[in-house]
This record gives structure tokens, C-alpha cells and sequence, in this order.
């Protein structure tokens, strides 16, 4: 995430990310893309219902 080596050992529990600053950085990715897609599709979706009822 930010370039630096993540140890992969058992002493650090932020791995597979070197810190818990890049792990909040990549579960906040994560999380925008999440919202994003369900948002859309659901909006669809409710329309469609809408025209056939
Ligand atoms: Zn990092």
C-alpha cells in the first residue's frame, strides 16, 4: 500500500499490510467500491419492480 514491506510474521498483526494505517486504507477501498455497486444495481432494480406493478 504505501511501498514499504509488510513483515509477515506473527508479531505483526496488521499483515498482510505493513501498518494499521494501510489496513484502513485498503478496507476503506474496499468499502467505497461495496457501496457503490449495490447502490446501483439496487436502484435498478426497484424500477423495474415499479413498472410492472
Ligand atoms: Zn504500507
Amino acid at each position: 500500500m504505501c511501498g514499504r514491506a509488510a513483515l509477515f510474521s506473527p508479531e505483526n498483526k496488521f499483515r498482510p499490510f505493513c501498518s494499521e494505517r494501510c489496513k484502513l486504507v485498503d478496507l476503506g477501498q474496499w468499502a467505497t467500491e461495496s457501496y457503490r455497486i449495490p447502490l446501483a444495481e439496487g436502484g435498478e432494480a426497484r424500477n423495474g419492480e415499479d413498472e410492472l406493478n
